[in-house]
């Protein structure tokens, strides 16, 4: 699939499901480049299959709810989905939720990472996620809502 392919694919998804302010490159920059540093060639971020499409639209709908949280601000994505081999050159864990697309690393305008992380843990459906508190970001992800074990602190 062509990232001009995704972008309609994903696109349609997240109308069917209603969801604004998420963009298909947001998900899955398709291309994004991952600079090489030798012995390992440089690699391109591939497009996820299919199938995980539902795990992003779980994690649009927290999101959501974080983006109109406290006071409604736009909910700045990191990066979201990562290939197996894309997820290695950049040193993710193995069984990164990254791979499903069910976790985000994100910035919510206006908020510290910390106050991120505090919103998160709020959620109703906080004990579903995977929460990561970050220097510069927070990272969210939906595990126990695909069926891994929840929750996760760090
Ligand atoms: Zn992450």
């Amino acid at each position: 699939m062509t990232r001009d392919e995704w972008v309609e694919v994903c696109g349609e998804a997240l109308a069917a499901e209603g969801i604004e302010h998420f963009h298909p490159l947001e998900i899955c920059d398709v291309g994004r480049l991952c600079a090489e540093s030798s012995p390992f060639p440089a690699r391109r971020l591939r497009v996820p299959p299919v199938y995980l499409l539902s795990n992003a639209i779980l994690l649009c709908r927290v999101l959501l709810d974080l983006r109109s949280a406290r006071r409604p601000m736009p909910v700045r994505v990191n990066s979201w989905y990562r290939d197996s081999s894309y997820n290695h050159r950049i040193g993710g864990v193995a069984l990164s939720m990254h791979l499903t697309c069910g976790a985000a690393d994100v910035v919510k305008a206006g908020f510290t990472p910390a106050e991120v992380a505090d919103i998160l843990e709020d959620h109703p459906d906080s004990d579903q996620f995977g929460i990561g508190r970050y220097q510069r970001f927070t990272h969210i992800d939906v595990r126990g809502m695909i069926g891994r074990a929840a929750p996760a602190r760090w």
